[in-house]
């Protein structure tokens, strides 16, 4: 089922020396967003897959504290049927 702790650091290791010497910035707080807008599906849907799930932060580059206001927005944004649950 779920990694363990370890394998999720070592992917972490990994996933970093992959990228090698490119940075990634958290897209949000390079725009100096202080609220993610759940309505703004544009946004949105960029940070989910085709199937609906939402990326992680290792694959995207957000930051944690706009990860939690990410992951929240699209929630929302699902309830709302403004996002799918599952992609087409
Ligand atoms: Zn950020």
């Amino acid at each position: 089922m779920a990694k363990k702790k370890k394998d999720f650091k070592e992917f972490y290791k990994r996933a970093k020396f992959r990228t090698g010497m490119k940075k990634r910035v958290c897209q949000f707080c390079v725009k100096k967003v202080e609220k993610i807008d759940y309505k703004d599906t544009r946004i949105l849907q960029q940070y989910i897959t085709e199937r609906g799930k939402i990326l992680s932060r290792f694959v995207t580059g957000t930051c944690a504290k706009h990860q939690r206001q990410l992951t929240r927005a699209i929630k929302r944004a699902r309830n709302i049927a403004l996002l799918p649950f599952i992609g087409r």
